[in-house]
């Protein structure tokens, strides 16, 4: 059995820390915001090539409070993927904007900059790129874009922490990033977490009067807020487990050279990674022809997998007043129809990879070595 991930193999080499930091935290009966979430905030801030963080309630609440923060709401377009995790366009939406979806660049399953560019209108505010998989979006003719334009650009950076593009970390190259620390992601908490990370001072400090009710000081509020707090038993956590993150990348790109080498031969379509970044693959996603069918086949042999994401934004139920009918963002749909991701996680062996890859080879009748 080869689960696609494996939080507990990480919890029992982390316990004894992990524990440790727990401990203080509840000896303290300090539970929200303090010390150790700003702590937090300033070491994510800096591994992110970023001066502000601001620890909020999840990457969900990291992408709405950006766009509260700027103010963004009825009449705005919003410009984004489809293929993405919902909370990117959800949290528009909620916003009172309109996100408008713009097709992919297939390579990378990241936005098309030249789709961005024929997309903007006089009601355009932002462009939410977002770095999918831990592969950073084509970032500069992005900036280029919203530069023309003055638009602002809020990375959804949720699966790319310590990704970079050109030498610049996810989330410094727009206005600001959105990271989220939802368990399952790179950087993990044991329950849900984010933060924002900005070099705009103004901007990091509104989000932080909209995480705590809209004002700084108690009972006084000068905005509309929000609760959307970042616990500081997560924080505590959080910063346990940052110190080991760099290992934790390497160990990633390690994974995924030894599956591109293993799945060299076969039909399948290894990721495509730009020259000019770091991929820190938050997932290992493959195209595979027959795709439906390799997944019941590698669930029979014990392998887990999982399709990010089987449906585009812009095909489903709570956008079909957008209007936008099948065969409108073919490189999207061709994408959902098309990908699987395989088992990846730091403490994945090679032994286990093998299996996995003898496992996709038998499945197209090829051999691994052939
Ligand atoms: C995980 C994720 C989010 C949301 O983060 P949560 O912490 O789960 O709210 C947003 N966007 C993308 C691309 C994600 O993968």
């Amino acid at each position: 059995m080869i689960p696609i991930l494996d939080l507990k193999a990480q919890y029992t080499a982390l316990r004894e820390e992990i524990h440790q930091a727990l401990d203080a935290v509840l000896e303290s009966g300090n539970f929200v915001l303090g010390p150790d979430v700003r702590a937090l905030e300033e070491e994510v801030a800096a591994y992110c090539g970023c001066a502000y963080g601001v620890g909020v309630a999840s990457g969900t609440d990291a992408l709405r409070l950006c766009f509260a923060a700027l103010g963004i709401g009825p009449g705005d377009e919003v410009i984004t993927t489809p293929f993405t995790f919902v909370a990117t366009a959800n949290t528009i939406s909620r916003s009172g904007a309109t996100p408008v979806f713009v097709d992919i660049d297939p390579p990378t399953y990241n936005l098309d900059p030249e789709a961005v560019a024929a997309a903007v209108t006089p009601r355009t505010k932002a462009i939410v790129p977002v770095h999918l998989y831990g592969q950073p979006a084509d970032m500069d003719p992005i900036l280029e874009i919203a530069e023309r334009y003055g638009l602002a650009v809020i990375e959804d950076a949720a699966q790319a922490i310590g990704a970079e593009y050109k030498g610049r970390r996810a989330g410094s190259m727009g206005l600001c990033g959105c990271l989220s620390f939802y368990p399952t992601k790179n950087l993990g908490a044991y329950g849900d977490a984010g933060m924002v990370v900005t070099n705009d001072p103004a901007l990091a400090e509104r989000v932080d009067v909209l995480r705590r009710q809209g004002g700084k000081t108690k009972y006084y509020h000068d905005v509309v807020g929000f609760n959307s707090r970042l616990d500081t038993v997560q924080a505590a956590i959080l910063r346990v487990k940052l110190r080991h993150l760099e290992r934790w990348q390497e160990a990633r790109r390690q994974i995924a050279r030894r599956y591109d080498a293993l799945l060299a031969d076969l039909p399948v379509t290894t990721p495509y990674v730009r020259p000019d970044v770091r991929h820190v693959y938050h997932q290992y996603t493959i195209r595979a022809p027959q795709r439906d069918a390799l997944v019941e086949h590698l669930q029979r042999q014990g392998i887990g997998t999982m399709i990010y994401y089987p449906l585009p934004l812009h095909r489903q139920k709570l956008y079909a007043d957008l209007g936008l009918a099948e065969g409108s963002l073919p490189h999207s749909e061709a994408a959902a129809r098309e990908v699987l991701s395989l088992p990846m996680y730091p403490e994945l062996t090679a032994e286990q990879q093998v299996q996995i890859a003898s496992a996709i080879a038998a499945f197209y009748g090829a051999s691994l070595e052939g």
